[in-house]
This record gives C-alpha cells, structure tokens and sequence, in this order.
C-alpha cells in the first residue's frame, strides 16, 4: 500500500516546506491543496465572477482542469492550460482565496480532484488544511503542525523577502485565521493526529520528526 502521510496546519505553520523536505527524503510525492483553491481563485478573477456568486464559482471548480505538480522539487500549477503557478501567491489571492474556500461545493470538486491525485501518486506527502480530517482520514500518518502567530508572521515575512511590511503581514495572517476557521477545525487536532509544535524548531527538526513517525 503507497504510503500517504497528510499535514494540516495554518498558514505561516511551515507545513509547505515541511511537507516537502519529508517528500524528498522518504522518495514520496508531494500535493500543495491550497494551490489547488488559489488556482480556482485565480481564475475567477480572471473570468470576473464575483467570488460570492456561489454557483458560478462552484461551476467553474467543477469544470476546471487542473494539473498540479507531485514534485517535491519542481513545484507548478495549471487551470485550463494556463500555467499559474507565481500568480497564485500574489497578495491579491491571499486576501480573497478564503472566500472560495468557504464554498461547499467547491471543496466539494477540489476534494474528489486532490484524491484522484493522491490515489495516483504512489506514496505522497499532502499538506492543507482538511487532509487530516477530510480528505484522507485514514492516512496512516497524519500531523497537525502548529506555531504561535508571532512565529508564524516571522516566517511569512520572511517568505515575502521583504517586500511587505510587518504589520500588513499580521493583519493577513490573523485575518486568514479567522476566515479560515469557518472551513476547518485546523487548529484543533482530530483523533489520532500528532500535534507537532514547530515554534521552537527549525525546519530540519520538524522534517526529522515526521520522517520518525512515518519510519516508526
Ligand atoms: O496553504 P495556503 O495558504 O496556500 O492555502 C490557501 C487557502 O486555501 C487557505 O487560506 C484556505 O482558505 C484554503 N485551503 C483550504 N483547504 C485546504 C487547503 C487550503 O480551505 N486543504
């Protein structure tokens, strides 16, 4: 049976780098879920559906195709043939994807999308916020990785190279939060999931954490 191991955590919790670190040590794929919302987010704009115009925007996360890489190496993202992988991280989608992603039927398309994926990827690492409770709940490993908001705008920031100030940086990261715990109870870990605290840790010891429960 191919390995599957899913990582919960909210943004800023280091989950991407994580999650990829452990795909390449343990030769696994890799899914990045939240690519998968901002894709859809991305192309709405793109189409100007108003985000709140909850059928359409379901149809379109319906109908969309989209091809994401399984590389943990080599990350990129297409909806209907258009290669969105750097527009997809672009300020503009961070402030709006939670709204797609509050939208039922959305969730809906992109869940049966990311278990097509995951069931074709033999072995993978899939990070987001509902793999551990939704998406494959019967992974046989699961984390819910956590850090305190201060560390999680750091780490953000920093991601950002600068080109943000510090206080717009929080303002998103609380912001997303509180949207975000409307979808899933991310913050909270389900039953049988390792909680791991990466405030104090730096990426090499959360990678050697979850390759140890993954080995064990
Ligand atoms: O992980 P990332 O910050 O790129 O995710 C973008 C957004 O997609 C999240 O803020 C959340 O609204 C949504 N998301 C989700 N469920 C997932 C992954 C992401 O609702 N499994």
């Amino acid at each position: 049976v191919p390995l599957v191991i899913a990582i919960d955590g909210p943004s800023g919790s280091g989950k991407s780098s994580a999650s990829r670190g452990v795909a390449e040590r343990l030769g696994l794929g890799f899914l990045d879920t939240g690519s998968m919302y901002r894709a859809v987010t991305w192309a709405a704009l793109d189409r100007r559906i108003p985000l709140d115009d909850v059928e359409v925007v379901a149809e379109l996360a319906r109908t969309a195709v989209i091809e994401v890489s399984t590389d943990p190496r080599q990350f990129w993202i297409t909806i209907d043939g258009t290669e969105v992988t750097a527009p997809i991280r672009e300020p503009g989608i961070s402030a709006v994807v939670s709204k797609v992603a509050t939208n039922l039927a959305v969730r809906e398309a992109l869940i049966a999308r990311q278990r097509q994926i995951i069931t074709e990827t033999g072995g993978i690492v899939a990070e987001g916020r509902d793999l551990t409770t939704v998406v494959v709940p019967d992974a046989p490993v699961r984390v819910l990785l956590v850090a305190d908001p201060d560390a999680r705008v750091r780490r953000r920031f920093s991601e950002l190279e600068g080109k943000a100030d510090e206080a717009a940086v929080t303002d998103q990261v609380v912001r997303r939060d509180a949207e975000d715990s409307t979808v899933a109870a991310f913050t909270e870990a389900a039953d049988g999931v390792t909680v791991i605290d990466s405030t104090e840790l730096d990426l090499s010891q959360v990678i050697d954490t979850i390759v140890e429960l993954a080995t064990a």
